[in-house]
């Protein structure tokens, strides 16, 4: 049988039990976007600019104005030669992404860009900027805060149009995998963001984009290629990539558990956050249908490795959903089960309300049930947080993106 987990694999055989459960982790073939200057891992660019005819030098400078300056308009590059800018356009720079609309909440601090891509697909990522309010952060040497403002900025990626693992909570889920996104487009969502906050055109002036979470549309280890070599252009330091700490990083799965085996070998400190949602094989069968490949206890095998590799703490997404997986004994069993690969200083529970998705009945947890299952947790010593989710007014909260041009 073909490995499922390659996303060139062959379609899966009729009669497999991926198949019945409409999960699809082959994308389909489509037409590949036009190469982009952001797909070339650093190495080949001063080949690839040879090739289109220009002195190689030249490939330092297209680096220095994409991931310093942020642009994508070399009729701005004065430094160079206008028929240079103009080759230059032509072999590295077609548009990828184009703005569609953006819809704001938290008073602009929360921004959801729908993008369309070159084939029409649609894709949307959320731009978020948290910090304290000009005036909230008086300290010593900072007395009315003003510094503070917008401290942290964190965007949210897709990785695919669409996704095929069909979890039954998230929309994004619900239409099905539409295709792959390239290593162009993944890094071009960053860097229109990173571009969006050096302008100064968010609340909170100009500011620099510090996190970057792959929990947009698509399961990022499905298209596994495209998302290393994405997160290779993020994380390299400038000119060769945007420079941003990988630290700051964070690729998010529902748990292919292959893939978290290499991620862990690509020497790429990223921090990884399991979608777990429920700690036993019963419930996870349905919540997360890939948990019928790989079990509870095999992906936690594998985050667990990936943090003895890494040293990087992993990041336990668990949903907590009304009477579905928030009980008292599912907060036990979930400290059970971490506690018993390690000693704590491996992983953190992100605990995260239920976001409402048209046609699900699933609502969030009752406030007292989320606190008996913090309570617990912590009682167990585990470190849990509850996420402050942002951006519900305009759905671009966790599991809410299905973009559509339809205005809602
Ligand atoms: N496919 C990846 C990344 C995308 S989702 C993954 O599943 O991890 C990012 C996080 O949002 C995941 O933990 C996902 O389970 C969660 N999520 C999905 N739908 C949600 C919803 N309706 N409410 C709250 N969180 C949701």
């Amino acid at each position: 049988m073909s490995d499922p987990t390659r996303p060139d694999a062959a379609p899966e055989p009729a009669g497999d039990p991926i198949r019945q459960l409409k999960l699809t982790l082959a994308a389909p073939k489509r037409g590949k976007p036009p190469r982009h200057w952001a797909d070339l891992p650093a190495g080949d660019r001063t080949a690839a600019v040879t090739e289109a005819g220009l002195p190689g030098y030249r490939a330092k400078q297209i680096s220095q104005h994409y991931f310093e300056g942020l642009s994508v308009d070399p009729d701005g590059w004065t430094d160079l030669p206008a028929a240079v800018r103009h080759s230059v356009r032509e072999a590295f720079f077609p548009p990828l992404l184009t703005r569609i609309r953006q819809r704001e909440t938290d008073g602009g601090a929360t921004a959801k860009t729908l993008w369309k891509l070159h084939d029409g697909t649609l894709v949307e990522s959320v731009l978020m900027r948290y910090g304290l309010r000009r005036g909230e952060a008086a300290s010593a040497d900072d007395p009315d805060g003003a510094r503070a403002v917008g401290v942290r900025s964190t965007l949210c990626v897709s990785s695919q149009a669409g996704c095929g693992m069909a979890c039954p909570f998230c929309a994004t889920g619900q239409g099905g995998l539409d295709r792959n996104m390239s290593t162009g487009e993944i890094v071009e969502q960053v860097r229109a963001a990173a571009a969006t906050l050096a302008e100064g055109s968010l609340p909170g002036g100009p500011g620099r984009l510090n996190n970057i979470v792959f929990m947009g549309m698509g399961e990022p280890l499905a298209n596994y290629k495209a998302v290393v070599a994405a997160v290779r252009a993020i994380t390299s330091p400038a000119p060769d990539g945007l420079g941003i700490s990988a630290r700051g990083v964070t690729v998010s799965t529902v748990g292919l558990v292959p893939r978290i085996e290499q991620l862990a070998g690509e020497g790429i400190p990223v921090t990884l956050a399991l979608s777990l949602h429920a700690p036993d094989d019963e419930l996870r069968d349905e919540l997360v249908p890939i948990n019928e490949r790989w079990k509870v206890d095999e992906v936690l095998d594998a985050a667990w490795g990936y943090a003895e590799r890494t040293k990087r703490r992993v990041s336990i997404e668990y949903i907590l959903i009304k009477d579905i997986n928030d009980q008292a004994f599912r907060a036990d069993l979930l400290a059970k089960a971490l506690k018993k690969r390690g000693v704590w200083g491996w992983v953190h529970v992100n605990l995260i309300p239920l976001n409402p998705t048209p046609g699900s009945k699933w609502t969030a947890s009752r406030r007292e049930d989320e606190r008996e299952f913090v309570r617990r947790l912590e009682a167990h010593g585990v470190p849990v947080t509850v996420r402050d989710t942002r951006g519900r007014e305009i759905d671009g909260a966790c599991g809410q993106l299905a973009a559509s041009e339809r205005e809602s």
